[in-house]
């Protein structure tokens, strides 16, 4: 039987990916939004989330995709009024705030999950496998992408909390904490700020292993979305932000589409609410607070979408 979900801030992914992820699932029937100014066509549409979670106490689901900043309150909100909670990424806009949920949600025996959609991509798990056994002597990641083109208008993601290119570039980290055998730390960081903006529009990462990234939200044209891992047996490189597997330059996995990520975070998410646990990795999100506490700051041109 399918479980009634609520899906909150009604903008750019919940319409991309969380309707039809959920429209096409057998597990999940969205049975309300709440959003001040979005609506689903034919789902039944609140601009309070207060009043939603009183007068829908069959919804016993709640998916944010609500920015970073806002997100506390709302999964705050949620889990005290007894629902499990689904947190898009970044599952924060702080640590602390996400290990307050943490110990909610486990005090009152819900599930929360924070997703992270890239490590759903297609090639993500086979290199998980082909990397455990193999001895990295050097990794790079490059993403590289057009923030007009992937949050349009959204003045949110340079304001505080909003993370910048960190929004994208957590995708990456999100893989690379996934698929890494050890575990890195970052040690250097340098951070382009536009002169008019709070977050950074391009980062340059050192982490300990010989593993470097490259984040760039100033992309036009085809997008960059790679990590490339050198080992003593070759070398990996995850392309398509994790959909396509090549090892010494040929394909052996994966398929050029992000469309399987979403489901796959609420087949995630069904399995954690039916076996009553809760899966919360704020690893990716580690880095891009070290980054921002130990990063060079550098100033460039202003930005305007
Ligand atoms: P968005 O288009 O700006 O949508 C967010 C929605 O949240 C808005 O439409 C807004 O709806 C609601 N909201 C509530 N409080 C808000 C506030 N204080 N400021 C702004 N919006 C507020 O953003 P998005 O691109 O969907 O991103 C949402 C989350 O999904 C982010 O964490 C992002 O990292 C993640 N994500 C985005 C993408 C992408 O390609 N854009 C991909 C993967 C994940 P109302 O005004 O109707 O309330």
């Amino acid at each position: 039987m399918s479980r009634k979900v609520a899906l909150v801030g009604i903008g750019k992914i919940a319409v991309d990916q969380h309707v039809p992820a959920i429209a096409a699932s057998p597990d999940w029937e969205l049975a309300a939004t709440v959003s001040r100014k979005g609506s689903v066509e034919g789902i039944d549409a609140y601009t309070d989330f207060a009043t939603m979670l009183a007068e829908r106490p069959d919804i016993g689901v709640v998916s944010l995709c609500v920015p970073p900043v806002p997100r506390y309150a709302y999964a705050e909100a949620a889990l005290q009024a007894g629902r499990h909670v689904m947190l898009e990424k970044p599952p924060g806009a702080t640590l602390a705030e996400v290990h307050a949920l943490q110990a909610m949600a486990a005090a009152r025996g819900l599930t929360l999950y924070t997703t992270w959609h890239s490590r759903m991509a297609h090639a993500v798990a086979p290199a998980k496998v082909w990397l455990a056994d193999k001895t990295i002597t050097r990794a790079h990641i490059t993403w590289r992408e057009d923030v007009r083109k992937w949050h349009p208008g959204q003045d949110w993601v340079f304001e505080p909390g909003g993370m910048g290119v960190f929004d994208p570039g957590i995708n990456a980290l999100s893989i690379l904490t996934h698929i890494l055998p050890a575990p890195v730390h970052l040690t250097a960081a340098s951070l382009e700020f536009p002169a008019n903006r709070q977050t950074p529009i391009a980062a340059r990462l050192a982490f300990s292993g010989t593993v470097t990234a490259d984040f760039d939200w100033r992309q036009t044209g085809p997008q960059t979305w790679d990590i490339e891992v050198d080992t003593t047996a070759g070398m990996m490189a995850l392309r398509m932000g994790g959909n396509v597997l090549e090892i010494n330059g040929k394909t052996m996995a994966g398929e050029n589409s992000i469309m399987g990520e979403y489901p796959a975070l609420y087949a995630r998410m069904a399995e954690l609410v039916a076996t009553g646990e809760s899966e919360v990795d704020l690893a990716p999100m580690v880095h891009v607070a070290d980054a921002l506490t130990l990063g060079r700051r550098i100033e460039t041109d202003p930005f305007f979408f």
